[in-house]
């Protein structure tokens, strides 16, 4: 494991990792502890978001769906959505898996590919003195109530995710995956009934990194897509799509390598050479008993 250089982190022995995680079981091997980070109920914290937005005379507009982009003289001027025209003097692209799609309606390029994404949630559980535990091939937390929320891969490909897609659902195979590999991590957890499971599709760029960027052309346009991780990002790229719609610039990060531009050489099917492919429809078998 490459750990990195400038925070703190100990390697554990299985003693100490039973005592910080006591639902660990005699199966642990070692552990490291980071003394960084930190873990957030994704769907308070968007919540929050959004009326912190509001709060500040943002307005949010759901079941809007953008479908063209209008430019004139190499700026955007407006968005053609479900409800009508928006003009805008700025326009910011930040549809998660479906990004690309919108920066194809510019002309521009995105490598992007879709990935369906799920979590499973247990009844509570006792407290553990440190509630973010990863491991086995999965991440996850325990909540404020004791719920061990958990996710991993690997996740199931999928081709083109079209604006009116219905949502993902949670599929009993990955969701029994999860929970089998929770209680091996877990052991002392294993127990433990799953009472919830919701799925999503994550966005994917070829090199896992996001893209954040103020366009050149049209010179409007800021594009922002996360990768996966977007998230735990959140804090931090807001304030840098703030900083480029308003200023040009970020001021607090060097965001050239995160410039659409890293892509330029990709080979046109990096999809197949990286095998993000969706599942192949699987072909009925028919037997026929011959007696
Ligand atoms: C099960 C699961 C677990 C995850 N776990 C983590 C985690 O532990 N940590 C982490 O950091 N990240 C995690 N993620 C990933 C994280 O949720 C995403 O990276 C993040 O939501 C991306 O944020 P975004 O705002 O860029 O895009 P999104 O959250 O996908 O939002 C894009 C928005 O654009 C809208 N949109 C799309 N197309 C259009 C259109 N044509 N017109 C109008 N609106 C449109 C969509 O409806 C959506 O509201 C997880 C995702 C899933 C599904």
């Amino acid at each position: 494991m490459r750990l990195p250089a400038d925070y703190d982190w100990d390697v554990l022995d299985p003693r100490q990792v039973r005592e910080m995680v006591p639902l660990a079981g005699d199966n642990v091997v070692s552990g490291v502890h980071f003394h960084f980070g930190g873990h957030a109920n994704p769907q308070r914290t968007s919540q929050a978001y959004a009326w912190a937005a509001q709060d500040h005379g943002a307005r949010i507009l759901q079941h809007t769906v953008v479908t063209d982009i209008a430019t004139i003289g190499g700026k955007v001027t407006g968005v053609e959505t479900s409800q009508g025209m928006i003009g805008c003097d700025a326009l910011v692209i930040a549809a998660g898996p479906q990004t690309g799609k919108l920066m194809a309606m510019l002309g521009i390029d995105l490598p992007m590919a879709a990935a369906r994404a799920e979590m499973i949630v247990t009844e509570p559980l006792e407290m553990m003195p440190f509630t973010g535990v990863d491991g086995n091939g999965l991440y996850g937390r325990q909540t404020l109530r004791g719920n061990l929320a958990y996710g991993g891969g690997p996740h199931e490909w999928m081709g083109d995710v079209p604006f009116d897609h219905e949502p993902p659902r949670p599929s009993g195979s990955v969701t029994r995956n999860l929970a089998k590999r929770v209680a091996e991590l877990l052991p002392k957890a294993a127990h433990a009934r799953v009472i919830r499971s919701w799925a999503g599709v994550i966005e994917n760029t070829p090199d896992g990194r996001p893209v954040i960027e103020r366009l050149t052309s049209p010179e409007n346009v800021t594009v922002a897509t996360m990768s996966s991780v977007g998230f735990g990002l959140s804090p931090a790229s807001g304030h840098a799509i703030r900083d480029l719609v308003m200023d040009g610039v970020c001021s607090f990060a060097d965001l050239d390598k995160l410039k659409l531009s890293r892509f330029a050489g990709l080979r046109a099917d990096w999809r197949d050479h990286l095998n993000w492919l969706p599942p192949k429809p699987v072909d009925a078998v028919v037997s026929t008993a011959v007696n």
